[in-house]
């Protein structure tokens, strides 16, 4: 089979639409083109994953077979080999038949960025083609009971045992941490000098002796995060992912990735994105004149739009300059502290939008579960603070410790 060009011309670019929509059309069930309502609708993949319906494992395995869950990944570990034009076109094409992802899972946004940048073959070929077919389940070991925004000062030791290493310590946070298969862990390998210098990412089986999870519950009931426990956990040595002491320089990149993932909810929240806010504000409080009634909700939906579209140009520039394969680290720093205020000013309109219809909650509306969500956007990832900071010392150069 030939190589793609990396640059495809428009003509082959439009034909690859045309067959794509084609596609879509065939085999993207209609379940699968309906609004994302509630969690059971986003398929997070993994041993344990509980599909709603049978449209949405079709939807999974036939993406997958094409290895359109992660489009723009090599061919030779599963993912689809695209462009990033075509991928931009498989996008466009979903978006226009309002196809829903068909697999979201950290080990698409985390770790397979990182493990392909900075994992060996072997781990490559073991673990990329399961994460591409949504089998395996990742989750994110960084946080723990004392070190949140400073994370160098993580303290889960991994000690050599020769073969392999031993680990013991507790994360926090762990997002699903009780329904993942994999977690990727930072761990303390050296204690002696700088305390970035002596962290070490590994990966391994959730199911290994010496794991625990408890479910860590929040006010509303709802769950989704653990504390994770281990306890004299053995970690083969081939699943150290770059080089020992070397996991900072890996976590970071792989920050880079979740930041820029999570910046991105700023242009829209999960419900019906079909629906702009100000076609709901039209509908929920009327317009006099082709006007929306209410004057200064007018004029917040509109500084919304301008912000969001602007956004949306920005988040533009930052893919073509890292195509070009410029440097964009700290950039998404700011697209993560801009696109996570954006999300909740959005969610914050949402609920003034749909008045007192707003505040039901669970089984009658989602809207007030969706705004209070959105206010965890600017802690997970890093929080606003201490992007502010990333941004002023990265970015602006601005002098600091
Ligand atoms: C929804 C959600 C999901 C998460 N999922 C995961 C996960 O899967 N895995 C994982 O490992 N972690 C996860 N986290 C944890 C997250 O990464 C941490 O909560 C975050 O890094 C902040 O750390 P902390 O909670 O310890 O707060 P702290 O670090 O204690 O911060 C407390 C406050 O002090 C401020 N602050 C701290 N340092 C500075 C500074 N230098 N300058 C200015 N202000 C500062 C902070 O901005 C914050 O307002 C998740 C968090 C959330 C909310």
């Amino acid at each position: 089979m030939s190589a793609r060009p990396e640059t495809p011309s428009d003509d082959s670019l439009e034909a690859f639409r045309q067959d794509t929509r084609a596609w879509l059309e065939a085999n993207c069930p209609f379940e699968m083109r309906q609004p994302v309502v509630d969690d059971g609708d986003v398929c997070w993949g993994g041993r344990r994953f509980q599909f709603k319906n049978e449209a949405q494992r079709v939807w999974l395995e036939r993406m997958a077979q094409r290895g359109w869950t992660v489009p723009e990944w090599p061919r030779q570990y599963g993912g689809g080999g695209l462009s990033k034009e075509e991928g931009r076109v498989l996008r466009e094409e979903m978006a226009q038949l309002r196809c829903r992802a068909p697999l979201t899972s950290f080990g698409i946004s985390m770790l397979g960025p990182a493990m392909l940048k900075y994992g060996n073959e072997a781990q490559k070929q073991e673990h990329i083609p399961k994460i591409v077919r949504g089998e395996i389940r990742w989750c994110q070991g960084y946080s723990e009971p004392g070190a949140g925004s400073d994370l160098a000062s993580l303290k889960t030791r991994a000690d050599d045992r020769g073969d392999h290493y031993l680990i013991n310590g507790s994360k926090i946070w762990t997002s699903y941490g009780d329904k993942a298969d994999w977690i990727f862990c930072l761990v303390r390998t050296d204690f002696s000098g700088k305390k970035q210098e002596g962290i070490s990412f590994v990966l391994f089986d959730m199911g290994s002796p010496g794991v625990t999870t408890q479910p860590i519950r929040l006010i509303s009931g709802y769950s989704p995060f653990t504390q994770t426990f281990f306890d004299n956990v053995k970690v083969p040595k081939d699943n150290l992912l770059g080089e020992l002491n070397n996991g900072w320089t890996i976590a970071k990149y792989l920050l880079t990735h979740e930041r820029n993932m999570i910046g991105g909810m700023g242009l829209g929240l999960r419900t019906d994105r079909s629906q702009s806010l100000g076609q709901l504000a039209a509908e929920t409080i009327g317009l006099s004149s082709g006007r929306l009634v209410e004057t200064a909700l007018r004029t917040d939906l509109a500084r919304y739009e301008m912000d969001a579209q602007a956004f949306a140009l920005t988040l533009a520039r930052v893919a073509a300059e890292a195509k070009a394969g410029n440097e964009t680290g700290a950039m998404s720093s700011m697209l993560k502290y801009y696109g996570t205020e954006l999300n909740k000013r959005r969610a914050e309109l949402t609920m003034s939008v749909g008045g007192t219809d707003s505040l039901k909650f669970g089984d009658e509306g989602e809207v007030a579960a969706m705004w209070l969500r959105s206010r965890a956007n600017s802690i997970e990832g890093g929080t606003s603070e201490v992007q502010l900071n990333i941004i002023a010392k990265n970015m602006l150069r601005l002098p600091g410790n």
